[in-house]
């Protein structure tokens, strides 16, 4: 079966604007679209640019626009698209394209270094691990899912408006260190993330939710976030 491509294409280093370049591939039903990219560079063009791992929707580096929703290419199969097997393939929105598919991914990681994200613990060690009880692993359970592969944060339209917002993935790893019973810097978070760039600047618009290759239910752990500083303010 023949599908059609169409793929973003920029190299900065020789192209004045980008372009679109089109390529057929010969494309079983259940071919995942990496598959079929990279049956474009490897019999093609070798000099297509785009990021791909683990091909099993786990490290979250191949992250892209494929038929104008962002999803995994390797957590989607040609069969899953109502498009007579056409596709167009874009950049990840909102970040710097490095070369055609290859997105800057260094302002995400700086976001989500900012939140500090590893156990932060002041008291005295005990004689063996520190241990968290089941109940309180479950609240947080579904942000441990988050492979950082950057869609949800793409996909947020608040980003384009405030800059300095910290994007759902940062704020997602925030609420999950704030739940984390074995953290003892949860009032620090929680400050850091009381204004219009951190969790505020969040107006559940539910996009990242709807792209979160994981399933993870982001807008509603920022909504407990939320919760959770209005009931501080109260209790001052
Ligand atoms: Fe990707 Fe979901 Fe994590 Fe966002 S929350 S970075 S969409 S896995």
């Amino acid at each position: 079966m023949k599908s059609t491509f169409i793929i973003y294409r920029y190299n900065p280093t020789v192209d004045k604007e980008a372009h679109y370049q089109e390529f057929t591939v010969d494309a079983g039903p259940t071919d995942k679209i990496v598959d079929c990219l990279n049956k474009i560079r490897w019999e093609q063009d070798p000099t297509l640019a785009f990021r791909a791992s683990c091909v099993h929707g786990i490290c979250g580096s191949d992250a892209m626009v494929i038929n104008s929703r962002v999803d995994l290419a390797c957590q989607k199969l040609v069969r899953d698209y109502k498009t007579g097997n056409n596709f167009v393939v874009e950049p990840l929105p909102f970040f710097d394209v490095i070369k055609d598919l290859v997105v800057d991914l260094e302002p995400f990681f700086d976001r989500h270094r900012s939140v500090r994200p590893h156990l932060i613990n002041d008291r005295e060690p005990p004689d063996r691990e520190r241990l968290q009880d089941s109940e309180t692993q479950q609240s947080f359970e579904p942000a441990l899912r988050c492979i950082l592969c950057a869609s949800c944060t793409s996909s947020c339209p608040i980003n384009r408006a405030n800059p300095n917002y910290l994007g759902p993935a940062a704020l997602l790893r925030a609420f999950r260190y704030i739940y984390d019973s074995r953290d003892s810097a949860t009032e620090e978070r929680l400050t850091q993330l009381d204004n219009d760039e951190g969790v505020w600047g969040c107006k559940s618009m539910w996009w990242c939710t709807d792209v979160c290759p994981k399933g993870i239910p982001v807008t509603k752990c920022l909504g407990q976030i939320k919760r959770l500083l209005k009931q501080r303010e109260k209790n001052k």
